[in-house]
């Protein structure tokens, strides 16, 4: 292994672990525990990709060549009276939970959503309630090519629907401006979010969530909207008559047209041609074009095999 890499947890062809439990693997996978050592895994691959709960991502059976950088050992937290720093490993269900029992408020409107602090971050993890960015004082990122950590304040930020980008950089830490309220009501407010989510979402399949961004109609579109409204993809891709479609051990779901699951035992390139099928039929019956939610990782031209 690279001298610059020493003292660092690495695996060589390790798997890369994601919700939708199928994919490939890392060529090398490192799992820096420090600052100085993220800044020396970006010296050995400045592309190096960041690898957070594997929540919004799927990673073909080609695996990946850059360096692989999980932030699993980097999830400190810091307490304060109205503000909690949380580094990017830190388990985004954990720190809800915590946040509610020790009476601060504010991301208890993302309950239900797996995600580290730093794919939180990256993607504006969000929904129905509330967003991320909501709460969000600053962010501290490592640039990639000079490995400086800057913090950026929030009015920096870009953030917008599913996007902040902040994901060209490696996201360290973040300040998170929380509210002090009722214990209790936050506890009460955490499972009426999680209950609406279950009503609604298959969450019990392997699947990354949503794997397109709602999109925001360019011309009025008759039976879904008119020009510049953001509708929801789940319900265009219903109407495009896929729900229930299937290519080989990947899945439409029946219950959410806009979740794609993989069956047990099945392979990333299934997910990745359904989801370029799905596009492809919602441009052919709409004209609507969908932007994927879900990263992939380990793609080529040819998504078949
Ligand atoms: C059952 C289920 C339900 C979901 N429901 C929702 C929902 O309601 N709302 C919602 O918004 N999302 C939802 N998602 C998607 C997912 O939870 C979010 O997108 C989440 O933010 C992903 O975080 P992660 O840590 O898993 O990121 P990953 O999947 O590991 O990575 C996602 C992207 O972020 C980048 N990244 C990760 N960490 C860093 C870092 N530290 N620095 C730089 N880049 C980084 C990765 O390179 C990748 O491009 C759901 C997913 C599942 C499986």
């Amino acid at each position: 292994m690279a001298q610059v890499l020493e003292g660092i947890d690495v695996e060589s062809q390790a798997p890369i672990r994601t919700w939708f439990g199928v994919g490939g693997m890392a060529r090398v996978l490192a799992h820096p525990a420090d600052e100085d050592a993220v800044g020396r895994c970006l010296a050995y691959d400045p592309h190096a990709r960041l690898l957070g709960d594997g929540a919004n991502l799927i990673v073909h059976e080609r695996g990946v060549d850059e360096l692989v950088i999980s932030l699993d050992r980097m999830a400190g937290v810091r307490w304060g009276e109205h503000e909690v720093v949380a580094e990017a490993g830190v388990n985004l269900p954990k720190l809800i939970t915590e946040c509610c029992r020790r009476g601060l408020g504010g991301l208890e409107t993302l309950g239900g959503i797996p995600a580290s602090i730093g794919g939180a971050l990256v993607m504006n993890a969000g929904g129905a309630f509330g967003q991320i960015a909501d709460v969000v004082s600053w962010v501290e990122v490592m640039d990639r090519q000079t490995r400086r950590v800057h913090r950026l304040e929030r009015a920096r930020i870009a953030f917008g629907y599913r996007t902040s980008g902040l994901g060209e950089h490696a996201v360290l830490r973040a300040g998170l401006a929380l509210t002090r309220r009722d214990p209790g009501a936050l506890r009460q407010r955490l499972l009426e979010v999680m209950e609406y989510k279950k009503r609604s979402q298959p969450l019990g399949a392997n699947s990354a969530g949503c794997a397109f961004k709602n999109p925001t109609l360019t011309r009025d579109v008759e039976g879904l909207g008119a020009q510049g409204e953001r509708v929801s993809a789940g319900l265009i891709i219903d109407r495009a008559g896929c729900k229930g479609l299937t290519i080989g051990s990947a899945a439409v779901s029946e219950v959410h047209g806009n979740f794609i699951t993989a069956a047990k035992g099945g392979c990333a390139a299934d997910v990745i041609n359904l989801m370029n099928e799905v596009a492809r039929r919602v441009r052919e019956r709409f004209g609507v074009e969908l932007h994927r939610e879900v990263a992939v990782w380990g793609e080529s031209e040819r998504t078949e095999h």
